[in-house]
């Protein structure tokens, strides 16, 4: 499929189109980095996606019209349908799944180009090997990573030597690779032979990744699909396919270590230290206290300032509407009130700030970790609603705790704590948290939506 643009009009046109959705790609890629314009940049870059592929249909030479037409709507019907019913705890899973295809279909591509068995050279052939191994391993990876997040397998499953496991997979379907581009002619076999174990591999390196690692892996792989299909864009001489898997690869990228910094798991400890690994943390001691949604409202109405802390349990009650509206009544009688978001509060990167943004909290109410962390001595009250891990401070003190060393929102450190949840569940992670023992914490029992309902309207009678 390699072609020129000598061959002028028809090509140029292509090449013109392809380079233009690649722009609009980026600048999509750009909007999505602010909450206020995310919305406008997923758009601009599902016309750019449309746009592309409706111009691949006028390649000279392309056949199989039907088989395209078909593969295409049950792909936009899958797609349709499932985007309109995920729940937004479910987003990791489905982005999972869908990244896995992309690494799939970049695999694909590679094999397709093996099977016509005319490689162009061995640069060619090196790029396509590459890219099948990296868009294989993503595949299989990634459909592990949303079997477990779907639940549809259980937990995390540890060969006994795992890490020599990997490795001699690895060399070994890295060998199989490098025979494949030495070798002066395609060999079936040797492709069937690495494709089984690059697939494998992808499998066995995620099995023993488990619980809050999981969505760090998901953004790895990710990562790995973009660079797998810039590497077959390379293979098929298509600019358009370059540019967006290498962005794709480096946003994932960034996104991998910004997630993995803020969870203090380095990317070699979450593929290779399973975090059960790390021991459970230490006893904690004490009772939680109760406070009733009278009292919490009356301590959140008389006080000067209050930090709003919401994590998963708010996301998964759907709460966010009724702390906005707790919000606003709060501050016209006085309160200044703040939101602090951990950068990994929820399930997935800027969970947080999309759900706020949702219920209409303006931005400049909303502070990251480092911007509000010093705030919280002045504060009267640390509201946490729904957050667990994000505010839990052995994370600080606990080096046995599978969380020490990740920065968290200094909760602890408010005049007076209050704690929104259901009842004695843990977090996350699976640990006890110390901060609901303190005696300045007071325990709010109640799924979110409902209990902060009930303080609105506590709040509403003592505004009368
Ligand atoms: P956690 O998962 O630590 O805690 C959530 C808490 O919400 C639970 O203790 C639960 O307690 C409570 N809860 C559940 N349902 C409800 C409800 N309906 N109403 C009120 N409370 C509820 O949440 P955090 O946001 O604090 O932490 C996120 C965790 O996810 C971290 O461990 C992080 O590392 C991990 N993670 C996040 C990623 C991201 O990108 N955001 C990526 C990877 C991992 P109870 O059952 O008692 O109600």
């Amino acid at each position: 499929m390699s072609a020129h643009f000598s061959q002028f009009p028809v090509l140029g046109f292509i090449h013109a189109a392809y380079f233009a959705v690649a722009v609009v790609f980026i600048l999509g890629l750009k909007a999505m980095s602010s909450p206020v314009t995310a919305r406008r940049g997923v758009v601009w870059a599902g016309y750019a996606m449309i746009a592309a592929t409706v111009v691949t249909f006028a390649w000279p030479g392309m056949q199989n019209f039907g088989l395209m037409v078909l593969a295409i709507a049950i792909g936009t019907v899958v797609a349709w349908v499932s985007g309109k019913k995920v729940a937004m705890t479910d987003m990791p899973q489905m982005v999972a799944i869908y990244n896995g295809m992309g690494g799939g279909a970049a695999a694909a591509i590679a094999a397709v180009e093996f099977a016509r068995g005319e490689m162009h050279g061995v640069v060619i052939t090196l790029l396509a090997t590459l890219g099948a191994l990296i868009g294989a391993v993503s595949f299989s990876g990634s459909v592990v990573a949303w079997a477990k997040l779907q639940g549809v397998m259980k937990s995390a499953f540890r060969l006994p030597a795992q890490n020599a496991v990997n490795i001699v997979l690895a060399l070994a379907t890295v060998g199989l690779g490098a025979a494949i581009v030495i070798a002066p002619q395609i060999d079936p076999m040797l492709v069937g032979a690495f494709f089984v174990l690059a697939l494998i591999l992808g499998m066995v390196i995620t099995l023993p990744i488990g619980g809050a690692d999981m969505p760090v892996v998901i953004s790895l792989f990710n990562a790995f699909t973009g660079l797998a299909v810039g590497f077959e864009g390379f293979v098929m001489g298509i600019p358009a396919l370059i540019i967006a898997g290498i962005v794709v690869g480096a946003a994932g990228t960034l996104l991998t270590q910004l997630m993995a910094k803020a969870m203090n798991r380095p990317i070699s400890n979450i593929l290779f230290v399973p975090m059960a690994a790390a021991g459970g943390g230490e006893a904690v001691e004490g009772e939680q206290k109760e406070i009733g949604a009278m009292d919490a409202a009356a301590m959140m109405r008389y006080a000067s300032k209050v930090i709003i802390i919401p994590g998963y349990g708010m996301a998964v009650a759907g709460a966010q509407h009724k702390v906005w509206e707790m919000t606003e009544m709060l501050e016209e009688a006085g309160v200044e009130v703040v939101f602090a978001i951990h950068p990994v509060a929820g399930r997935m990167p800027g969970h947080m700030n999309v759900l706020l943004a949702e219920a209409g909290v303006p931005y400049e109410k909303i502070f990251d970790l480092e911007e509000i962390n010093g705030d919280f001595a002045q504060a009267d009250v640390a509201l946490v609603i729904g957050a667990n891990d994000v505010v839990n401070p052995s994370a600080r003190t606990d080096k046995s705790s599978p969380i020490f060393g990740m920065p968290i929102l200094n909760a602890d450190l408010a005049q007076n704590v209050i704690v929104v949840k259901r009842g004695k569940g843990t977090g996350y992670s699976g640990i006890e948290n110390a901060l609901f023992y303190k005696d300045n914490t007071r325990l709010l029992y109640g799924s979110a939506q409902q209990a902060i309902g009930e303080v609105i309207q506590h709040v509403k009678a003592m505004s009368v």
